[in-house]
């Protein structure tokens, strides 16, 4: 802690505050209005706050029990203030949340910054900067405030125009909590009017829980003849907005505007959401549920401490954010609100880690996003042409499209946090598998379905193929899958880091085993005519001298050298046993620190393949045989375990 006094002292910000607030004032400028629903969403924080702390001590309300928010402006003095009954600030909290930024968020946005003034100007679009968006208006700001609990001389005044330092004095505040006054700049005068403020709360901010309320006006003709009439204020204040809480309204009466006003306000995200589910379940258990998908993924989707972005009322009393036990981990990217009408006021996490009654809401969550997701995902996939429809059903074909494109948005967004759910949720897992979305060798874009690929499988064919590599590049043209190519097999193309994770909890889908095609040895069964079968046993039984020389040459680096039949065009190829975990698998496992016992991996070879042919009685022939297993890795997507020696016997080969 410094030792500078707090009272009638000058304040630099912090760094990234001076960086913040430039980028503010300079890029959101054609989105001035953004202002006034930030400065609501905290006055209405602030009352959240001391509705919560206030169950543990009523006290707090002092002589004023009304939260409210109240909006006045004065054209003449160019300001416009904004007036919470909240939690106020005492002057330390004044100095650190108005002068750093503390939340990890914010801080994580900064370091995302790429100094492009546009890029950087839809990032912050993206992410909503709270306070010093007041600063896009204003050419000062003065925020009077008072803490709840503290007496009228704790009162705190922090003065600031925006440019590199803030002043903070101790006043005399009569009321609790806090207000802001902007002191508008000429070109944003437009904020000094009744109408204009409306119409913005109307936009933005109607769904607030709190009453939001504006001085009265009314017209009043000039005095004199010739004198014009203007707006005087009545000196009523008036509710201007809802002032119910959204979710407690019936659906027929929100229109998707509001749902998405509602998403973008409590889910801190300027992106419109992707879909939502409201509903109030009754019974044993009572809640309403108002659950978002959003449209991008955020930023700390893959942080391992990252909470679900469900926020807990009970009985419309905020109780806390991210509360996670009300959703499993796989489904981290839902938003929204859950009210509970059973839980008690003051539940703590512990707690509801215990509750039935949360149990049965986690439960009822995941059914309903689950619903969500199957709803989007049932439309016809986007690149298939709409059916041709007469004009009563055009509506509806672009329905359905746009759900299409919207599944494909989230599966982009969010498909690798679903595909965790197949380890973590058991009794979902059969839905969560027809949710899932893969590429494969016959489509490029990550979209075709278990149920897809079972309804296109050959006669004969027994078993789901799929590969799991680090790229999709690399598993489109890694040799393994060769034959199945050849053959016209299709073969399901992997590259998420979750995927042979999340595929170990999948033996089948719907009777039909998965089957990786790096593991074990290729059974074609019935895809393989007699005619091949013989000729494979035929060159198998030919090269039996030259299997028993490599493995003698190669038994430090591989389990056993077997003949195949699933290679065209390359010499080789590295496989495990059938229940081993894949090469690539055990590379992620080491790269995240696993302590992984090695398994030496079985070298498959092509018989008919020139390389392989030269192999017999060829007086390199040691040399040989390392080149082929290291290329082999290489092409797997591993390396030479002695890249120096592999490189040497490459050169001696080439001289
Ligand atoms: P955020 O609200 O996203 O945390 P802001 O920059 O908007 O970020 O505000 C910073 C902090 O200042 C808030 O977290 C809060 O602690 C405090 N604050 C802002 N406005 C108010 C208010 N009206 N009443 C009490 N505290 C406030």
């Amino acid at each position: 802690m410094s030792a500078t006094p707090i009272s009638g002292t000058k304040h630099a910000f912090q760094a990234e505050v001076a960086q913040l607030l430039h980028l503010v004032t300079h890029s959101l400028y054609s989105n001035k209005e953004i202002f006034l629903r930030e400065l609501i969403s905290n006055a209405s924080d602030a009352c959240d706050k001391l509705r919560f702390e206030a169950l543990a001590d009523a006290s707090l309300y002092g002589d004023q029990p009304e939260l409210r928010v109240r909006i006045a402006f004065d054209k003449a003095a160019k300001t416009l203030t904004v007036t919470d009954t909240g939690i106020g600030m005492s002057a330390e909290e004044a100095v650190s949340h108005l002068g750093t930024i503390a939340k990890s968020g914010t801080r994580e946005f900064m370091s995302r910054l790429s100094g492009d003034q546009k890029q950087d100007a839809q990032l912050i679009g993206q992410f909503g900067v709270g306070f010093y968006s007041g600063f896009i208006v204003a050419d000062e700001i003065t925020v009077e405030s008072r803490r709840a609990g503290l007496p009228a001389s704790g009162g705190v005044r922090w003065v600031s125009t925006g440019a590199g330092e803030f002043e903070v004095e101790t006043i005399t505040r009569e009321e609790r909590g806090t207000s802001v006054t902007l002191h508008l700049r000429d070109d944003a005068l437009e904020f000094a009017d009744g109408w204009r403020i409306k119409e913005l709360i109307n936009k933005y901010s109607d769904h607030i829980a709190l009453p939001i309320q504006m001085e009265g006006e009314t017209w009043e003709e000039g005095k004199e003849e010739g004198q014009p009439g203007q707006m005087v204020k009545t000196g009523e204040w008036e509710t201007v907005n809802q002032a119910t809480a959204l979710w407690t309204r019936p659906k027929k009466d929100i229109t998707d505007e509001q749902y998405t006003q509602f998403y973008e306000q409590t889910a801190h995200d300027w992106q419109p959401p992707l879909a939502w589910t409201h509903n109030r379940v009754e019974g044993s258990t009572e809640y309403t549920q108002l659950l978002y998908v959003p449209s991008h993924a955020p930023m700390d989707l893959w942080d391992r401490e990252k909470k679900a972005g469900i926020k807990l009322y009970v009985k419309r009393v905020f109780i806390m954010d991210e509360a996670e036990q009300l959703l499993p981990r796989y489904l981290r990217f839902v938003k929204g609100v859950v009210d509970s009408a059973d839980l008690p006021l003051n539940v703590s996490r512990e707690l509801l880690q215990e509750s039935r009654d949360v149990r049965a809401i986690r439960e009822g969550n995941t059914r309903r996003v689950l619903a969500l997701l199957e709803e989007l995902a049932k439309a016809p996939a986007a690149d298939t042409p709409a059916p041709a429809a007469d004009n009563a059903e055009v509506t509806d074909v672009q329905d359905k499209k746009e759900a299409a494109d919207k599944y494909a948005t989230f599966w982009r967004e969010f498909g690798a946090v679903l595909k965790e759910g197949l380890g973590e949720d058991t009794a979902n897992r059969e839905r969560i598998a027809k949710l899932l979305r893969y590429a494969s060798t016959t489509t490029d874009t990550a979209s075709v379905t278990l149920a897809d690929y079972k309804a296109r499988m050959k006669e004969g064919q027994k078993a789901i193929y799929y590969i799991t590599a680090d790229t999709l590049a690399a598993a489109r043209n890694s040799p393994q899958i060769e034959v199945f190519r050849k053959k016209g097999i299709e073969v399901l193309l992997m590259s998420d880091r979750v995927d042979e994770w999340s595929l170990s909890f999948l033996r089948e889908f719907e009777g039909t085993p998965l089957q990786s095609v790096a593991k074990g040895a290729v059974d074609l069964g019935e895809l393989q005519d007699e005619g091949e079968k013989q000729a494979a046993e035929q060159a198998a039984e030919a090269v039996k001298p030259l299997v028993e020389k490599l493995k003698e040459a190669l038994k430090d680096s591989v389990e056993d050298v077997r003949v195949t039949t699933r290679l065209v065009d390359s010499p080789a190829c590295l496989v495990v046993k059938d229940a081993g975990m894949s090469l690539q698998f055990e590379r992620l496992m080491r790269q995240a620190g696993q302590a992984v016992p090695a398994t030496k991996p079985v070298l498959e070879i092509n018989p008919e393949h020139a390389l392989v042919k030269k192999l017999e009685g060829n007086p390199h022939f040691d040399d040989l045989a390392h080149i082929l297993f290291d290329q082999a890795l290489l092409a797997e997507g591993g390396l030479p375990a002695d890249p120096a020696a592999y490189v040497r016997r490459v050169n001696a080969l080439l001289i």
